[in-house]
This record gives C-alpha cells, structure tokens and sequence, in this order.
C-alpha cells in the first residue's frame, strides 16, 4: 500500500516500486530496451519506446519522486538543464512574459536571456525579496513567475510563499528550481507551487556519476512538459534511470549528515578570525535564516564565504586544502571547493557580479559526507599563514 507511507525515508526505498517485485527483484533492474511490444496504443505518447519516457525505469522515478514532494506527478529529464528549458517552453509561447528571479543559475539565465527571445518570449528580472516592487513588472501577457529555493552562492531565500500568493492572484504559474534544498528539506507543492524543478545531478543522485533532472508538481503541466520532452528528445536513459534511482534511496541520510556537517563547519568558519564572512541559511547571522527556518526542514550542505585579504589570499587557500576536490558542480558525496567567480560566474564582468553581491574573493563549500571533524581539520590548517 504505497498511499500509507508517511515519512520521506521511507518513501524514498519504497514508493514507486514496482507491485508485485518484477522476478522478485529487490532492486529495480534496467530495461535496457529502446522499444517495447505494441500492445494496442492509440496516442502517440503512449508507445514504449526510450523517448517517450515511459519505460518501467521511467515509470518507476516517476511514482517515487511524485511521492517525495507529495505532488500529482513527476517527469524525468536527460539533465537539469532539459528539466528547466523543457518546462519554460511547454508553458511560454510566442507573446508571453515572464517575471524570473535575478540571481539564477548560470545556464537558467542565459537561457532565459538569450535563448526565449528568439521565441517570442519576453522577460524581466525581479528582486524575489522585495514582493512589492514584482507587481511592477506584470504585463497582461505575464504567465508565469521563476525563482530557486535558494541563490547560488549566496544562499538568499526569496520571499517563496508571497511567491505563491502572488501567482495565484494574478493567475501565473510558479515555477521553482528546488535544487540546493532537495524534497528532503523542502516540498514546494506543499506550499502551492505548480511546478518544482531539479538537477538530479545533485543531491538527489548525490555520486556525481550522472546527469539528470526532474519536473515535480501539477499533473496537467507535467503531461504538457512530458509530451513537449517527447519532441525535444531530452529523455533519460534507463541506464542513468536505474544509477538514479538507486542514489535517491539515501537521499535522506545523506542530506541528513551533509546538512549537520555543514552547519558545523559554518559555524567554525564564523568563529575563525582568518574569516570575514559566511553565507549559510542555518547560521543566525545569516539575513534569511528566519525564512530557512519557516519554509525548510534543513539548511542543505551549500555555503560560501570570505576570508580576509584579496584573490591571490583565497586561490593560496583553496590551493592549501588537501580534502575537498576543486571542482563545480555539488550535491555530491564528496567535499568540493571552487571560487565562484572563476567558475559558476565567470560568465559575468566584475561588475555584473560585484551588483549581485559575489566578490572575487567568496569561496563556495558544498559539503560531502567526510568526516566533519577532518574537512574542519584541513580548512583550519589551510587558514594558517
Ligand atoms: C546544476 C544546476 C542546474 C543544471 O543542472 P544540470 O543537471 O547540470 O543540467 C540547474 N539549477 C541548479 C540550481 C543547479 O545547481
């Protein structure tokens, strides 16, 4: 009885999986088969086949991550990147506006930015603190509102429930990238988004061994998105289904630990003189940690900070870690460090990034599931001058 499951440890092994055990498989095994036998289908969408998204090992994500952030249905994507541009285009159309959130990943602004105008799709940037100043930049052809549940790498949470009552007095639908917090700490169709969007190459997969993303929310939407993925051809493999499927069953031990473990971290930082800033939801000094508080479970296991000097000072530090990998991305089992400016912002001018409070200098932590004590140990000694 699938329905019964209360807590979301439980539902991340059990929901979704197939009834009764195909063969008696405890583990989902992979339908590595592109296409699947007719069986009488009378909608296009309805074929077996990869792309369509509906091989078992589609089917099976599908339930579960539905079940994870208890909204009507989910889709599965060949990247966070499908996920987002995929949804953006089942929603707009040539004429719509869209009001997104300034401070967006890199590759969901540029698309925004870039790629939409060459649709028809106009936009504009809003300030997702300041809900009074959102009404002025609604136009009548206005549809739909963006934001992410908290900005990369400042870890600002936007005003996300005057989000959803903003959408629904004006009739748009509101769409959010719940990456950073993952439905372990945060289910935003609870609150009333329509859609929740995610890179699965993140916490959810958690190995940094694929990439994946995923369209949680409304039924109705996710079948629109579903049928527009089918065309664009962004579909997940079963292969990278089943690796997937099998990294979220320890979603929530993992976020678990990684968000303890940075909150300690954070916390040494703070206290270290060497430090002159930390950006972390679950530290009190943080601006938007009251709201981290109302709307999440868990702070997640993202912070940035400075320490004091210039930017030879923070790439002498970085240089002196032993522990974490320097790499982008996160969400990963293992400690990774980089500085945002050369990396997930280096697309913008100093300028550009100096505007969204970003210095040159600001360090970016996601957190692994290393012993605490030892990730501290490094970062301490690599403060030492
Ligand atoms: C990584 C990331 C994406 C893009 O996901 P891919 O899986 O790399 O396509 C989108 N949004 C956020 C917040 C991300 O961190």
């Amino acid at each position: 009885m699938q329905e019964s499951y209360k807590h979301i440890e439980t539902k991340l092994i059990h929901s979704g999986e197939p009834e009764p055990l195909i063969e008696g498989a405890v583990a989902m095994p992979v339908f590595q088969s592109a296409t699947f036998e007719y069986r009488g289908e009378s909608s296009y969408h309805d074929l077996r086949y990869i792309r369509l998204n509906n091989t078992p090992n589609h089917i099976a994500l599908h339930k579960k991550l539905s079940a994870l952030e208890n909204a009507e249905a989910a889709l599965v994507t060949a990247s966070g990147m499908a996920a987002i541009s995929s949804t953006l285009l089942s929603i707009l159309s040539s004429g719509d506006h869209l009001l997104a959130q300034d401070c967006l990943y890199g590759g969901t602004h540029d698309f925004i930015s870039r790629d939409l105008p060459a649709f028809g799709i106009s936009f504009d940037f809003i300030d997702g603190d300041d809900s009074s100043s959102w009404e002025r930049k609604l136009r009548p052809n206005t549809k739909a509102i963006y934001v992410e549940t908290m900005t990369n790498p400042l870890l600002q949470v936007a005003d996300l429930k005057g989000v959803v009552e903003f959408s629904k007095s004006h009739g748009l639908i509101s769409i959010i990238d719940n990456t950073f917090t993952s439905p372990v700490n945060f289910r935003p169709p609870e609150i009333g988004f329509d859609l929740s969007l995610h890179s699965c190459t993140k916490y959810l997969n958690g190995h940094s061994d694929i990439v994946a993303g995923a369209v949680i929310g409304r039924a109705d939407l996710v079948e629109k998105v579903t049928h527009k993925l089918n065309h664009l051809g962004g579909s997940l493999d079963p292969h990278a289904c089943f690796l997937l499927h099998r990294g979220i069953k320890t979603l929530a031990v993992r976020m678990n630990y990684q968000s303890q473990s940075a909150l300690k971290i954070a916390r040494f930082l703070e206290n270290h003189p060497a430090v002159e800033k930390v950006n972390y939801p679950g530290l009190e000094s943080h601006p938007w940690h009251k709201r981290a508080r109302q709307l999440f479970d868990g702070f997640s296991a993202m912070l940035s900070f400075e320490i004091k000097g210039d930017v030879e000072a923070a790439e002498r530090f970085i240089e002196r870690t032993h522990l974490p990998i320097v790499a982008p991305s996160l969400g990963g089992i293992e400690t990774l460090i980089t500085r945002p400016a050369t990396t997930s912002h280096s697309g913008l001018n100093p300028e550009e990034r100096r505007s969204l409070g970003i210095s040159d200098t600001l360090i970016r932590l996601s957190v692994g599931l290393e012993s605490t004590e030892e990730i501290i140990q490094d970062l301490k000694q690599a403060l030492k001058t």
